[in-house]
């Protein structure tokens, strides 16, 4: 069922989480048993991120280095299928521009239809940690926008080659990124809030936001988007602090800020246990809120670690 149907249908705020492919050589079993308990709180989707190629390299006997690509997280496809199977939820596969010819892209759309996915959260993504810049693949997108075109017009049954012969078309239902506090790359607010709308004007039919740890900024994002006539659902994405290194590497990779009153409270803390009891009754106190204010649902960043969130969502669901 599509996200947009989940949210019409919804009578109070959603629960969701994202959760992380995991790393080569870990198992699909261990992840899908970690997130059981959050089925408790009946989540209609689940997202699975997508990690594109990084590089690493070696080093040979004469000195020269190699640059190996390699994948550290793979099996998207593979876990919406699982998840799917085995908790009768919706999964939403993360969908990048970046590593992804369009043809690439065409068929990664046709084996998750295949597979009975009916949403997708197309992005852009970041360039590899050893290149400082975005670029595209030859013939790849540029921008989200560009994806979420490719996307709208397959479901309209247009495909790359004019040739390609159709008896039938896709139907996914879009989502697309929202940063209440700006895209890091982009030089204001209002031009990043421009490109949001591209996204919706060319197709897509919700927005999910960045973490954030300080309502007043999703509350006044919300309106600078509804104030440019974007009218689509904004899920507002949670991630408890759990531990003191999220502390500083959170705000740097993310580009967001942590709220002085947070910070006081982190500032006491000594070890990671304190830090999760501090960041998961933050967090709590943000769900409480929003929920108050009627979003649409409670998106949360699990990092595929449950725990935190399960104590977040008994406490306000
Ligand atoms: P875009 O919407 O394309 O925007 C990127 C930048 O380009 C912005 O600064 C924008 O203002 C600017 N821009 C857009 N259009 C134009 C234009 N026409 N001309 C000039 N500038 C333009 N990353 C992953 O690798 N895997 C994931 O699974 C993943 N999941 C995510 C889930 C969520 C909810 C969020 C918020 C982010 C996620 N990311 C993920 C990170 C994301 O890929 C990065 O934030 C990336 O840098 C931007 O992606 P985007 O889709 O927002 O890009």
């Amino acid at each position: 069922m599509k996200i947009t149907e989940h949210l019409t249908n919804a009578k109070s705020t959603l629960f969701s989480f994202e959760i992380l492919s995991p790393l080569k050589g870990q198992s699909l079993k261990d992840l899908l048993e970690g997130i059981e308990p959050l089925m408790e709180f009946k989540p209609p989707f689940v997202d699975v991120t997508y990690h594109r190629e990084e590089y690493i390299y070696k080093k040979h006997p004469n000195g020269l280095l190699e640059k190996i690509s390699t994948k550290k997280r793979p099996g998207t496809v593979g876990i919406c299928a699982a998840i799917m199977n085995r908790f009768h939820v919706d999964a939403v596969p993360h969908l990048l521009c970046g590593g992804f010819t369009k043809e690439e892209t065409e068929n990664a759309l046709i084996d998750l239809n295949f597979i009975g996915v009916d949403n997708v959260l197309a992005l852009r993504g970041d360039a590899p940690k050893t290149e400082g810049k975005f670029v595209p693949e030859r013939d790849g997108h540029h921008y989200a926008s560009e994806l979420v075109e490719q996307i709208v017009k397959m479901n309209q049954g247009k495909y790359l080659h004019e040739e390609t012969e159709t008896n039938f078309h896709t139907d996914f239902c879009v989502g697309v990124a929202g940063y209440p506090e700006k895209h890091f790359e982009a030089p204001s607010m209002k031009f990043d809030l421009k490109n949001l709308k591209e996204k919706v004007d060319k197709g897509a039919e919700y927005i999910v936001t960045q973490m954030f740890f300080d309502n007043q900024k999703y509350f006044e994002f919300v309106k600078k988007v509804r104030e440019i006539g974007i009218e689509v659902p904004i899920i507002p994405g949670i991630k408890p602090i759990t531990t003191v290194n999220q502390i500083t590497m959170l705000p740097r990779t993310f580009f967001l800020d942590l709220p002085d009153a947070l910070m006081d409270e982190l500032e006491k803390c000594k070890t990671n246990a304190e830090v999760k009891e501090v960041g998961i009754e933050w967090a709590i106190e943000q769900s409480k809120e929003l929920i108050a204010a009627g979003v649409p649902s409670l998106h949360f960043y699990t990092m595929s670690k449950a725990d935190a969130t399960y104590k977040i969502a008994k406490a306000v669901f």
